[in-house]
């Protein structure tokens, strides 16, 4: 397929000014390192840039409550420093550009969609996948892909969305919002036992939901064969029976051996090996439909090199 086919990046500063404050793990110098050494490696320019697009209430509310994002805004504008717990900074700029994160990816899925563009990589902070309904958690304030997933189904012609979330954390906020939902495919590979704690194996989905979440926990040390053997052997049949029209990845970087907020052991190549097993379940379900968005990823060299790969593979294949 080659480049003939066009991948969408989204790559902007701004995402940069949400201040998470000094000793912050989710700190503006991972995007900043992103950012250059996509941009270094010449991988940006082979992509097609995709601006950043402001997320509406109507985008957010098919995530989010009212009274939520309304509390987020009022604790941005009043200049507090924390929401909801000791661990999720804000600053009185970070609800606007929250709101552009989760726009940016909505508009990458929109040009994916439509067909104008094949596939993309979303590099936006906050993150997402932690953010519940009416909660943040885990240094997220609203839940992107949750966001793009309902928008994806809201105004194209998308219903069954399948979305992978390989993050070292499982993702809570995007399995709740989800999970009595048999319309979105929610799989987390993901170190168990570890923050947040949810993620067991027997968490599958509620009422009309259940059996479409699927959770593959990982013992503290597992190497990058039991990474992608779970998304192989386990997660991508079942994504497969699913019949997806549309792949989202969540895509944090934190499973690697690196990490200092984890313990797997996952090598930077697992990333370009991940990332082509998605592409051929995209390919092969989606007519290539395969957006991915970054979530975790603490250690900057690692961060650099599996972004960095991740980009590669989506150029290459
Ligand atoms: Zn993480």
């Amino acid at each position: 397929m080659g480049e003939s086919r066009t991948v969408g990046l989204v790559l902007d500063a701004l995402f940069e000014r949400h201040d998470t404050g000094p000793g912050h793990p989710e700190h503006a110098g991972r995007l900043r390192r992103v950012r250059e050494t996509l941009t270094d490696s010449g991988l940006a320019k082979r992509c097609t840039r995709v601006e950043p697009a402001v997320a509406d209430d109507a985008d957010l509310q098919r995530a989010h409550a009212a009274e939520y994002i309304a509390r987020i805004e009022q604790a941005c504008n009043s200049g507090e420093r924390l929401i909801d717990s000791m661990d999720t900074a804000i600053c009185p700029e970070s609800a606007g550009i929250a709101r552009q994160a989760a726009g940016a990816l909505g508009h990458l899925c929109d040009a994916v969609a439509k067909g104008d563009l094949s596939r993309g990589f979303a590099a936006v902070r906050p993150p997402g996948h932690h953010a519940e309904r009416n909660l943040s958690m885990g240094f997220c304030l609203f839940n992107n892909v949750v966001v793009a997933a309902r928008r994806l189904q809201a105004e194209h012609p998308i219903e069954r969305v399948f979305i992978l979330d390989w993050d070292v954390h499982h993702g809570n906020g995007t399995q709740h919002i989800l999970e009595d939902d048999a319309s979105v495919f929610y799989a987390s590979v993901h170190q168990w036992p570890l923050y947040p704690g949810t993620g067991a194996a027997n968490e599958r989905g509620v009422d009309a939901g259940e059996g479409a979440t699927l959770n593959c926990p990982l013992p503290p040390g597992a190497d990058s064969d039991a990474f992608l053997g779970a998304i192989r052997d386990t997660i991508l049949p079942a994504a497969r029976s699913f019949e997806p029209e549309f792949v989202l990845v969540s895509a944090g970087f934190d499973a690697h051996r690196a990490d200092p907020l984890a313990a797997l052991e996952v090598d930077t190549e697992a990333y370009g090996e991940a990332t082509r097993l998605l592409l051929e379940l995209a390919n092969d379900c989606c007519d290539g439909r395969f957006v991915s968005v970054l979530e975790g990823g603490y250690d900057l060299d690692a961060l650099a090199a599996t972004t960095q790969l991740h980009l590669e593979t989506l150029l290459a294949h």
